[in-house]
């Protein structure tokens, strides 16, 4: 039956490649040596039936940055904040490795690993790729750094495995494809990450961290091991084995043998008075046997290393050379323990082929606590600035990819500064990078290294844009024409370009691959201008005030004091329009602006045909109108006092940077009054609101929006008072949720959060504020049976709804103690001398909760969610021609992809890839409860959307862009039979033998093998990975058998799967990444 099985498989293929002929260029290459490459599964040392395997697993955990910067790091400088070398221990492991081939190791940090390889000698290069090919090397996570999971976004989660995967797949194949996840050390776990792994095609993932009460009661009941149904939509392509480690990922007490450690080494000197084999073999007996209890099978994962460990690995190797050999000979007396070098792939295997079942879990590990009063979720807000300044790196990333992609003449820095800003968005997503976790220096070098690597990519763009815009101008041949410049200072309404000069052009790029109307803000000296845009239409424009707060702010040196609304409309996908700005020298329609009338004894109303917003006779928020209702909903800000304490037991931790804890969940006002401005135009109207000298904010509605803007700006929080203030802002509905809310998973599906509780286990939550706190990536809200209401934020922030009705977000916090979990400073950051102002938006949404007529306020809420995470990027350039010169000489349209993707298709990815290459991903933005008539299929043809370029091919891939998902094969575990209600495991079933393989009702992308199908050995290193071999096989789009061709049939057959081969579908929430051959 097995065997019959592998002979259909391999008819299969085969016919299929006799349909299609194709060449596969440029993933990879074969070792070069004749030797079959023995790594992953077929290099783990064997394990001893019947006895207890201690897989040990030598590992270093490499944090791109934390104390010390990443090359603070790397070079091993500044001994004094921390002991720490990565080119020492990967020098030294290498070293170690070579000389027994016995000896296993791990390595995670590609940002490290690929710094370290770059310097290394072509022979040192030839002997590190044999210890990857004989498996004892072995990359695990693989992406650039470990990230962070609560306030990653996807999409730059996706983007830094595919570049740290691409660059151990150009280096060492099939041998440097990772199959394990290692999430050792972020602080709790998504969901949406282990969906993320299971798309990448990973067969498990092992982590760290997870509540103290939850580890207890999985431990207790062998639960720490389980199937995680990764989706809600997804179905079981996005589940994942996952497993929580014992002991973080740490060495069991008193077997730390590193230079950095303080523990005894084994003495085994057999007259030696400090001989201690009896009692170390013991000690290490005694943990094995009590850790056993907690597991399923005979199998134990022990992690031997720790943070910047074997900088001398022979220290540790030497002590595991002796614990493997003293316990291990202990079994000629009887003993049923059994220690090996291994790596968390063997472990995987191991407990793949014990061939039991394993419980589930649908929902996440946040929030993350380790004691009664240390809840980790401070750090979903830590550093606002800095996590805004990432997503303004993700935003940039994706619009240098685009045009570095459509670029016509691409010069040879292009690949450099665009993998320049690739790697540093890779090192920000790390779990003390973005999380705000690190210490001040580090962060300003974290700032740094962003500012560079945005201007590295500028000089792509400027290239691109100019070659693009120039083209119909004839009589030029100057290659950089215009400037195409960023401001960085938009959102203190600076920049230079357009204050300083009396016209200029502004270019809208649009990376989104639908055509959109936004509303665009300029930053102006006055308020008459004139806005041309590229058809010589005079648009309607707006000046609005800059805020108060905003130009009184100290160290802003900028002459604007207005800006210039208008509204930009059908900005093509993918593409850009170039406006033409003037200062108007004969009086404009429009007066200058001046604040509405003030009413001290009426409600004051802004808004438009489809929302309003009530503010009372105190300047709050009172109620809103929208769907044909009104609600009573308030906003406010608020701050919790931060706890302090000398940390010394649970009850004495303050609030830190990881840890939020609000002195005695004790909650002050602002203010009880605020003053306000109104300002209403023809675009926009605006209420800016002061609630005090460090809180201000402007809630504004623009004419077609269907939502509320909420533009908060806080700081210098005051600490004259020696308190740390956390600061939220707060929305209170009459909405009845039941404790119910709900918020998003890394930007991607929505998650339900109940107060109080947790989904899996019973908690006893000793923090009720912290303890209810959650991530928020981009999005929280709640409803009942009528109403309805979210809240979009522009960065990651820590969320809550305390009460029924009520939600509320933290947008900036100042704390004077440190909460003794490493990072050694209080969250105290400064600018200019004083407390740090953050700035930032939400967006409000209120409306009915069921489907409206058209289409449902989620599915609304999705589409404004991704138009401001990828807004159009402004590019300004000064400009010496009149209107009509410029509007006659350049191309001030633009548009790279041809077909409009339906609105709820998002191209998630365009980039260049291997040489006459492209990656694309297109992911569908809606889940399957969004909408009853968009959250369908989708169907559409890439090679249409792509007609930009000179498509020759396209091949589908795993998630991660490096392995082709047609040959792609998972390990599969079975769940526990009480936990099959979720049993989409039955891919195909026993009795039938060929068809189950292409008969799925949807396309069969994904060849699943249930445990009767496949010999585990057989999930080995020959599959799953991206091989360059000559008779690579199918594309693709299987939908009918093909077993049997004969020559007519091959040219009809050929025929229709060159049509159909571009033809996609999207299920809800599907992503599916193709590499796009171009014709050279
Ligand atoms: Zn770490």
């Amino acid at each position: 039956m097995l065997h019959k099985f592998g002979g259909w498989l391999a008819l299969i293929y085969l016919s299929s490649f006799v349909v299609h002929h194709v060449e596969l260029r440029n993933i990879r290459r074969e070792p070069e040596s004749d030797a079959r490459p023995q790594c992953g599964y077929t290099s783990c040392h064997p394990t001893k039936p019947n006895m207890l395997n201690v897989h040990l697993i030598a590992h270093t955990h490499d944090d791109v940055g934390w104390l010390k910067t990443v090359d603070q790091y790397y070079y091993g400088s500044e001994t004094r904040i921390q002991k720490a070398g990565v080119q020492y221990i990967i020098d030294s492991v290498v070293e170690s490795l070579l000389r027994d081939p016995e000896k296993r190791f791990i390595y995670v940090e590609s940002a490290f690993f690929f710094k370290w390889w770059k310097e290394q000698t072509k022979e040192q290069q030839d002997k590190v790729k044999m210890l990857v090919n004989e498996g004892r090397l072995e990359f695990i996570g693989g992406a650039w750094s470990m990230n962070d999971e609560a306030t990653t976004h996807y999409q730059s989660v996706i983007d830094q495995f595919a570049w740290g995967l691409r660059l151990l797949n150009d280096t060492f194949g099939e041998c440097g494809r990772p199959r394990i996840g290692w999430q050792i050390d972020p602080f709790g776990h998504s969901r949406e990450m282990a969906s993320i792994f299971a798309q990448m095609g990973f067969d498990g993932m092992f982590f760290g961290r997870l509540d103290y009460q939850d580890k207890d009661e999985r431990l207790m009941t062998q639960k720490a091991e389980m199937i995680w149904h990764g989706s809600e939509n997804l179905d079981d392509k996005a589940d994942l084995f996952t497993g929580a480690l014992y002991n973080n990922y740490q060495a069991p007490d008193g077997f730390c043998f590193d230079i950095l450690c303080a523990d005894q080494p084994i003495i085994d000197g057999k007259h030696s008075p400090d001989n201690n084999v009896k009692e170390r073999i013991d000690a290490f007996f005694e943990f094995v046997t009590k850790m056993a209890k907690g597991y399923r099978t005979p199998n134990l994962l022990i992690t031997m290393g720790e943070d910047f460990h074997y900088q001398n690995a022979d220290m540790w190797y030497k002590n595991l050379d002796k614990l493997i050999k003293y316990a291990n000979e202990r079994q000629a007396n009887g003993s049923n323990i059994n220690l090996l070098y291994s790596t968390p792939s063997c472990y995987l295997k191991s407990l793949h082929d014990a061939g039991i079942s394993w419980p589930t879990k649908s929902d996440d590990f946040f929030p993350y606590a380790s004691d009664p009063h240390a809840y980790w979720t401070g750090y979903f807000t830590s550093r606002p600035t800095l996590k805004r300044f990432e997503r303004d790196g993700n935003h940039f990333l994706q619009v240098c990819k685009q045009l570095s992609a459509l670029a016509p003449k691409r010069s040879a820095e292009f690949d450099p500064h665009l993998n320049f800003l690739r790697e540093t968005m890779g090192i920000m997503q790390h779990h003390d990078a973005v999380t705000g976790t690190e210490k001040q220096k580090v962060a300003l070098d974290y700032a740094k290294r962003m500012s560079v690597a945005l201007r590295a990519c500028s000089t792509n763009i400027r290239s691109v844009l100019n070659q693009l815009s120039i083209a119909s101008d004839r009589n030029s041949q100057e290659p950089s024409k215009f400037e195409f410049k960023t401001c960085t200072l938009l959102n203190i309404s600076s920049c230079a370009t357009s204050e300083l000069n009396k016209r200029f052009a502004l270019t809208l790029y649009n990376p989104l691959a639908h055509s959109v109307n936004e509303y665009v803000r300029v930053p102006v000296k006055d308020y008459n201008y004139v806005v041309i845009d590229p058809t010589g239409k005079v648009l309607p424009v707006q000046a609005v005030p800059v805020p108060k707060a905003v130009s009184n702010m100290k160290h802003r040196n900028s002459s604007a004091q207005y800006e210039l609304v208008f509204l930009a409309s059908s900005l093509p996908p993918v593409g850009y329009k170039t406006y033409y700005i003037e200062k108007s020298e004969t009086i404009p329609a429009i007066g200058k602006p001046s604040p509405s009338p003030k009413k001290t004894s009426s409600y004051t109303v802004i808004g438009n045909n489809n929302i309003q917003l009530t503010f009372d006779t105190n300047g709050f928020l009172a109620e809103v109108t929208a769907d044909g209702m009104t609600r009573m909903i308030s906003q406010e800000f608020l701050y919790y006092e931060a706890a302090t304490g000398n940390n010394a037991e649970f009850l004495n931790r303050s609030s830190g940077a990881y840890i939020f804890r609000p002195d005695n969940n004790q909650i002050r006002f602002a203010t009880d009054e605020v003053t306000i401005e109104v300002y209403k135009g023809q675009l926009v109207q605006e209420v800016h609101q002061k609630f005090n000298d460090w809180i201000s904010q402007v809630v504004r509605v623009y004419k077609q929006s269907n939502h509320a803007e909420f533009e908060w700006l806080v700081g210098p929080i005051p600490i004259k008072d020696n308190i740390g203030k956390e600061v939220i802002s707060r929305f209170k509905s009459d909405i009845k949720s039941d404790g119910i809310f709900f918020t998003d998973s890394n930007g991607r599906e929505m998650l339900k959060r109940k107060r109080n509780h947790r989904e899996t286990w019973n908690v006893k939550i000793h923090e009720s504020v912290a303890g209810n706190y959650y991530p928020v990536t981009t999005k929280i809200a709640l409803e009942d049976t009528t109403a309805r209401m979210a809240i979009l934020t522009d960065r990651a922030q820590g969320g809550s709804s305390l009460e029924d009705g009520v939600l509320e977000l933290m947008v900036h916090r100042r704390l004077l103690h440190d909460d003794a979990f490493g990072v050694g400073e209080a969250l105290n950051e400064t600018e200019y001398g004083e407390g740090l102002i953050a700035r930032g938006k939400h967006h409000l949404f209120v409306g009915q909760s069921l489907q409206r007529p058209d289409v449902s306020l989620k599915a609304i809420e999705r589409l404004v969610q991704l138009e401001t995470l990828l807004p159009s990027w402004k590019f300004f350039s000064n400009v010496s021609y009149s209107s009509d010169q410029w509007l006659t000489s350049f191309t001030n349209t633009y548009h790279g992809i041809s077909v409009v993707l339906p609105k709820f298709v998002n191209l998630l990815s365009l980039e260049p890839w291997h040489e006459n290459e492209l990656l694309v991903r297109f992911e569908h933005i809606l889940e399957k409860k969004d909408d009853v008539r968009y959250s369908q299929y989708v169907q559409f043809n890439i090679k249409d959307v792509l007609s930009a370029f000179n498509v020759e091919n396209i091949r589908e891939t795993t998630l991660d862009g490096n392995a082709w998902l047609d040959e792609h094969r998972r390990m599969e575990f079975v769940p526990d039979p009480e936990d099959e209600a979720y049993n989409n495991y039955g891919t195909f079933t026993k009795s039938s033998k060929v068809v189950h393989l292409l008969s799925a009702s949807k396309p069969m992308l994904e060849v699943k093998y249930s445990k009767e199908t496949l010999e585990a050995g057989q999930l080995g290193a020959e599959s799953n990975r991206i091989k360059r071999s000559a008779n690579s096989r199918h594309f693709t789009l299987h939908r009918k058998p093909q077993q049997e061709v004969s020559a007519e049939n091959l040219k009809i057959s050929m025929q229709s799967s060159e049509r159909e081969k571009y033809l996609i579908e999207l299920s809800p929430m599907e992503i599916r990444t193709f590499v796009v051959y171009l014709a050279k």
